[in-house]
C-alpha cells in the first residue's frame, strides 16, 4: 500500500508554529523562578514538604507542555471510502495560554476522505500534540482541523471541542460545570447541509463527557 509518513516534532512553549526554533526547556532556570513566584506568594520553601516543590512544579508543567512524538502514517484511500470518518469524545487536557491553569474536555474529530486516509488512533495523537502547549481552546480547534486539511486534503474537516475551564470554574466567574464548545468545520462538513447535519449529529449525540 501506498503510504507517506510524516515525523511530527511540534512542541513549543510559545505557541508560535513554523516561527523560530523552540528554545529547549531550561530546568533550573524554570525551578529558581517557581521558587521565587512561592516565595513572592507567601510560601516559606523552608516548611516541610515545599522544599521540593519547584522541581515538582518545573516536571508538571514540563509534562503538561511536552507533546509524545508520534509517527502519523497516511494512506492512499485505495478503496475509495467517502463516507465519514469520526472519532468522537477523545479525552485532552491543555493549559490555557491565559491563566496557565488547566482546560479539558474531549474532541470530536472527522473528516471526509479524499485521497488519502489516516489510521484513527492517530486522530488522538494529533489532538495530543496541539494541546500540550500553552492554549486557547480556539486555536486548538483550528489547529487540528488544519493539520487534518493539509496532511489529508480531504473532502470536509469537522472538529468540535468541549471543554471546562479551570481558569473559569475556580476563579473569576466561577462557574463550575460549565462548557466551552469550539468548532472547526471546513469543506464539504460546511458547505454541504447533509454532510454537515450528519457530522454534528454524530459529533452531538450521545455520551460526551457526562
Ligand atoms: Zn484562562
Amino acid at each position: 500500500m501506498a503510504h507517506s509518513t510524516h515525523e511530527l516534532t511540534t512542541s513549543s512553549w510559545n505557541g508560535q508554529s513554523g516561527a523560530a526554533p523552540q528554545p529547549g526547556v531550561d530546568r533550573e532556570a524554570a525551578e529558581r523562578a517557581a521558587a521565587e513566584m512561592l516565595t513572592a506568594l507567601g510560601a516559606d520553601l523552608d516548611r516541610e514538604g515545599l522544599a521540593e516543590t519547584p522541581r515538582r512544579m518545573v516536571d508538571a508543567y514540563v509534562e503538561l507542555l511536552t507533546p509524545r512524538p508520534f509517527r502519523a502514517t497516511t494512506f492512499a484511500n485505495e478503496d475509495g471510502y467517502d463516507e465519514l470518518v469520526l472519532v468522537r469524545a477523545i479525552p485532552f487536557h491543555s493549559l490555557c495560554m491565559h491563566h496557565v491553569l488547566p482546560f479539558y474536555g474531549v474532541a470530536h474529530v472527522g473528516y471526509l476522505p479524499g485521497e488519502r486516509i489516516v489510521g484513527i488512533s492517530k486522530l488522538a495523537r494529533v489532538v495530543e500534540m496541539f494541546a500540550r502547549d500553552l492554549q486557547v481552546q480556539e486555536r486548538l480547534t483550528t489547529q487540528v482541523a488544519d493539520w487534518l486539511e493539509e496532511e489529508l486534503r480531504p473532502k470536509g474537516v469537522g472538529v468540535v471541542i468541549e471543554a471546562e475551564h479551570l481558569c473559569m470554574s475556580l476563579r473569576g466567574v466561577q462557574k463550575f460545570g460549565a462548557t466551552t464548545v469550539t468548532s472547526a468545520l471546513r469543506g464539504a462538513l460546511r458547505e454541504d447541509p447533509r454532510t454537515r447535519q450528519e457530522f454534528l449529529a454524530l459529533a452531538g449525540g450521545g455520551k460526551g463527557r457526562d
